[in-house]
């Protein structure tokens, strides 16, 4: 199974994605991820590349992106399929996926308006560390600010501060979601799930459209 997930950020496709991921038992590849690794790394020249680009809510460039993608895809773990959250997205990213003749069986494009986005990222916390994610108002820590667990300090990410919220909206309607027009002209298997409600009930309705 080679799918893509596609939707704005703060869509929830992290959250779908770990969870298709064990479910099909195939490698999650988040490029979001892979990138903010690099930029804790000091050692990492991509790292001191995107750091402001990410941080500024602007898309890394498409070539570093391929390359990326296409290092990590030739790994041993890919060879029974893969989840590709946060790649493509743009046209160029698309068209250099489907150059390199990988059948992608089902593209899962999440949907949520606008508004709920910029209320769940800027109320998004995240312990570093762990990754474990949390919500202010929707799913807050016991202690304020504070892990659950470790009680270590969270953080809130550099790109959810508001302003870049919207920035980053603003590149996924302008850069991203032409893609769907694109995936439907070339007959990919499109699939489209409201990404608005309970965690398991999204789950459940992607589930039942694999
Ligand atoms: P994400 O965690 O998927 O929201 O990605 C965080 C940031 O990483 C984005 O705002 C971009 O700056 C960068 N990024 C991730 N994936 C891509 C991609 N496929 N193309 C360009 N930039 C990307």
């Amino acid at each position: 199974m080679r799918i893509i997930l596609l939707g704005p950020p703060g869509a929830g496709k992290g959250t779908q994605a770990e969870f298709l991921s064990e479910y099909l038992n195939i490698p999650r590849i988040s490029t979001g991820d892979m990138l903010r690794a690099a930029v804790h790394d000091d050692t990492n020249t991509i790292g001191h590349a995107v750091r402001t680009i990410m941080a500024e809510g602007r898309l890394v460039p498409d070539e570093l992106m391929i390359q990326l993608i296409e290092d990590r895809i030739q790994n041993e773990d890919c060879r029974k399929g893969f989840l590709l959250d946060g790649f493509p997205r743009t046209l160029f990213q698309a068209e250099a996926l489907e150059k390199s003749g990988i059948a992608i069986d089902k593209v899962i494009q999440i949907y949520v308006p606008d508004s709920e986005i910029i209320q769940r990222l800027s109320g998004r916390r995240i312990h570093e560390p762990s990754g474990r994610i949390y919500h202010i108002k929707n799913n807050p820590p016991k202690k304020d600010e504070l892990d659950d667990i470790t009680h270590e300090p969270l953080i809130q990410r550099e790109d959810d501060k508001e302003e870049t919220i919207k920035k980053r909206l603003q590149v996924y309607h302008h850069q991203t979601e032409p893609l769907i027009q694109w995936f439907q002209q070339y007959n990919y298997s499109l699939v489209r799930v409201e990404g608005v409600g309970k965690v398991d009930k999204i789950q459940e309705n992607i589930r039942s459209v694999l």
